[in-house]
């Protein structure tokens, strides 16, 4: 973008100095060459303007769409499930109206919030998928299952 906004000055620049010595030129053959070489130089000016306004406008949307995202981000808080899980949970004061959910913390980590979908209870953990990063989390202390049959050994 800088070598846009260098190339559209420097021709800017050059088609001022051509326009001052055209004033020089008597002879019209050579005039007419200065003039049209003017013109081109007044048109890559053009060029490098219209290449700059559509630049900024990509960045603007890029911005927007970062401050929407960050935005979104903010309404999720880190929240320990305990023995170490952790999980980014919606604020009760974000929700809008939406239900208290929990999201992924390594995609969210990545950027992006990702909900978790519960999938099942095994051992006294709540198990949920990322539907993101395609991970199977576990929440809580795992609670050892203790067989009837084999005297009390764990699995
Ligand atoms: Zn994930």
């Amino acid at each position: 973008m800088i070598s846009e906004a260098m190339a559209g000055a420097s021709a800017l620049k050059t088609a001022f100095d051509m326009a001052k010595a055209l004033k020089d030129i008597s002879d019209a053959t050579i005039r007419n060459a200065a003039v049209i070489e003017l013109q081109e130089k007044i048109l890559s000016a053009q060029e490098a303007q219209f290449a700059l306004v559509k630049r900024v406008d990509e960045l603007e949307k890029q911005v927007t769409s970062f401050e929407g995202k960050r935005s979104q981000m903010q309404r999720y808080q880190l929240k320990d499930y305990g023995a170490g899980s952790f999980a980014y949970e919606l604020k009760e004061s974000d929700a809008n109206g939406e239900p208290i959910h929990r999201a992924c913390a390594a995609c969210y980590q990545q950027g992006h919030v990702s909900i978790l979908q519960f999938s099942h209870n095994s051992n006294g953990q709540d198990w949920y998928d990322c539907k993101q990063c395609k991970n199977n989390q576990h929440f809580g202390a795992r609670i050892p299952y203790r067989s009837h049959y084999s005297g009390g050994s764990d699995f």
